[in-house]
């Protein structure tokens, strides 16, 4: 059979925000670029996302600055976060926005022509660009555009649209190939008809997303099952801080065909309201000792912070993610639920109908589409949603380089830069600060290359052997074991986890991957989606195996990572990462703890010695004391 050949110098692996900023910078620095994406070009999950991009241009509140983001994002991560990343995120993303301003985006405006900036949970500033609440759409369709104008420029120069970039869609990689320790390649295939495909390129980005996709309620879409976590794993490579999961707070609970969809945050950040089934706002019991300070302690207060956040504290509504679901999670168990199992987010008594269409025109849609909701009327029943993952390939930093040569991650497949717990709006600005980054990285170390890596046949023979297998055999329905994996992750490792739950669902995982090696897909090639969940199989289990043993591990609860058994959160823990990687013989994962690097002392010392007290040890506090003596 005819394997489909091309060669590139990097190939970027997604066509979300990240994938597309990647591949642009990489194709900007003269390296011929391939972007293979599994779904239709201007179809990844980025385009679903609603509120924003977090930068900190001060256009609303010029208190705003960089140091004042970094802060929030580092508070916001229970400063587990690489703070390299959180400084280097904050400092660049204004420059992100305006590029893309520049390239061609159209965000709402304030009066007197800036760009419009929103509030958004744990951000002290309105701080979100915005375009209503369709900013994922506007912002890949802005890097659409991007790439095409290059193409343009190509036509011009070399009579070849695709000369130097080119999209590879609905095409998907199963395994990235290796000469020795380094990238050499990667091998998919056609989703259509099935065909085979290999790339030979030194360098990959991989912009795969998350892995939402292993839970039964989420808000991701079908591409999340985490492709690329699996692929850096079994390229070598070291995923970190796999425990955190962030459950957004707000999903659809009703009816069942929707639940999990998301409800923006930017509901709450318009003024909409928290309340259960006595009416009570009971956000305002729920702000955590380390918060106590920052955040309004009754309703009046709240309310004033609208309209003069000079003089009041934000209401708890605003509370970080992780907060507010663990709170939502608290009073449906204690039976002050609405009738679907969710609370009630109020928007219609706090905005006229008129302003409620206007800000939030995809939320006043979706709910009359798929709910008879009219949420100008009547508040929408909400529950927590499995929605983002904090962990993810560990990269350097300034490069977005793994631990394999000629490997790099940006956007949500990498891990480091939200810490335990990501900030919304943060997730857009990055993925331009770092798909940038990564392109650079890919584009710099292919120069720095003394040979091109080769492609053995041996290792393009074993990616077809692995990918045809489930045509192959008779074997179970690969569904049933998606929906067995799905509910397993959602019971045991969802949003409140304890230590006998959590083995319990080990034990379910590895009986699941017995089962994934003997699944079956029945009929052929062509346009197959069960032969297709056959191989997504093995990354979701993969990447389940990791979420579960960390979240075993770390007897600490902070973020995303919630332990009944461990309910406080520890200085010690803070200092560590957990890193997981595959045994030697590629049967198991593996997890090992790593210290993380102590935060640089410039860095530091933008936080208060009361705030620090809260997050770490007795003696990082001594060294702080020391340094600002
Ligand atoms: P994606 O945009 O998901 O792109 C992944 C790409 O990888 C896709 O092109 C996919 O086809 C491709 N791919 C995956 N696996 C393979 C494979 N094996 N082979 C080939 N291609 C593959 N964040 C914010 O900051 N602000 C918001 O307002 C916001 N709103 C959100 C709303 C919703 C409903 C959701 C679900 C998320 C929201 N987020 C928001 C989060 C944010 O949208 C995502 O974290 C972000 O878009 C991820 O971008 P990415 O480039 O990393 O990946």
């Amino acid at each position: 059979m005819e394997i489909e050949r091309h060669e590139y110098d990097v190939v970027v692996i997604g066509a979300g925000g990240a994938g597309l900023r990647a591949a642009i910078e990489a194709r900007q620095q003269g390296k011929r670029t391939a972007i293979v994406c599994k779904s239709l070009f201007g179809k990844a999950h980025t385009v679903m996302a609603e509120g924003g991009a977090a930068a900190a241009m001060g256009n609303v509140n010029s208190a705003d600055n960089w140091m004042v983001h970094f802060r929030d994002t580092m508070r916001g991560g229970k400063f587990l976060n690489n703070w390299r990343m959180a400084e280097l995120h904050a400092k660049e993303a204004p420059d992100r926005v305006w590029e893309l301003e520049a390239w061609g985006a159209l965000f709402d405006r304030t009066k007197d022509g800036k760009i419009s900036q929103r509030n958004f949970g744990g951000h002290e500033y309105p701080r979100l660009a915005h375009v209503g609440d369709r900013t994922g759409l506007e912002l890949i369709r802005t890097l659409q555009q991007r790439v095409v104008a290059l193409q343009q420029e190509d036509e011009k120069l070399h009579g070849d649209a695709e000369a130097y970039i080119k999209v590879f869609q609905e095409c998907t990689v199963t395994r990235l190939l290796k000469d020795g320790d380094a990238i050499s390649g990667a091998f998919g295939y056609w989703r259509e008809n099935g065909k085979l495909i290999l790339f030979d390129a030194p360098a990959v980005v991989l912009a795969t997303g998350g892995i939402g996709k292993s839970y039964v309620v989420t808000s991701n879409s079908w591409e999340y099952t985490g492709d690329g976590h699996a692929l850096a794993l079994l390229a070598g490579a070291k995923l970190i801080n796999m425990e955190f999961i962030q459950f957004h707070p707000t999903g659809m609970v009703w009816p069942p065909s929707v639940r999990g969809i998301l409800v923006t945050e930017s509901v709450r950040g318009d003024g909409g309201v928290l309340k259960n089934s006595d009416g009570k706002r009971f956000m305002f019991d729920y702000i955590p000792e380390v918060f106590k300070d920052k955040y309004a302690t009754t309703e009046e207060e709240g309310d004033r912070w609208y309209t003069d956040q000079a003089n009041n504290r934000r209401p708890p509504e605003l509370l970080p993610r992780d907060e507010v679901a663990r709170a939502i999670n608290s009073e449906v168990k204690a039976g002050r639920g609405s009738p679907q199992g969710g609370v009630y987010l109020d928007v219609s008594s706090r905005l006229p109908a008129t302003e409620i269409v206007r800000r939030l025109p995809s939320m006043h849609h979706q709910f009359k589409e798929l709910a008879d909701v009219d949420i100008t009327k009547e508040p929408m029943q909400v529950g927590p949603t499995c929605h983002y993952i904090m962990g993810g390939v560990e990269v350097d930093a300034d490069t977005g380089a793994a631990d394999v040569p000629g490997l790099f991650a940006a956007g949500e497949v990498s891990g480091g830069m939200h810490g335990s717990n990501r900030l919304g709006g943060n997730s857009l600005s990055d993925l331009l600060v770092f798909g940038r980054r990564a392109g650079a990285g890919a584009a710099s170390y292919v120069d720095g290359l003394a040979a091109r890596p080769k492609i053995s046949p041996d290792s393009v023979d074993a990616a077809k052997a692995e990918a045809l297998a489930p045509l192959e055999r008779a074997g179970e329905n690969p569904y049933e074991v998606h929906h067995e994996l799905q509910r397993t992750m959602n019971e045991l490792v969802g949003i409140i986890r304890k230590a006998e739950e959590v083995t319990e669902a080990l034990e379910a995982v590895g009986k699941l991957k017995e089962r994934a090696r003997g699944v079956g897909a029945v009929g052929s090639r062509i346009y197959n989606p069960g032969w297709h969940l056959s191989l997504d199989l093995r990354n979701m289990l993969l990447v389940s195996e990791c979420v579960a043993k960390a979240a075993l591990l770390r007897q600490e609860s902070r973020g995303g990572h919630t332990r009944d058994d461990f309910p406080g959160m520890s200085s010690e823990w803070r200092r560590k990462l957990l890193r997981c990687g595959l045994s030697p013989d590629g049967s198991s994962v593996t997890v090992e703890e790593k210290v993380q690097p102590s935060m640089r002392e410039d860095l530091i010392k933008l936080f208060d010695r009361d705030e620090l007290k809260k997050y770490i040890t007795e003696d990082e506090l001594a060294d702080f004391d020391a340094l600002v003596k």
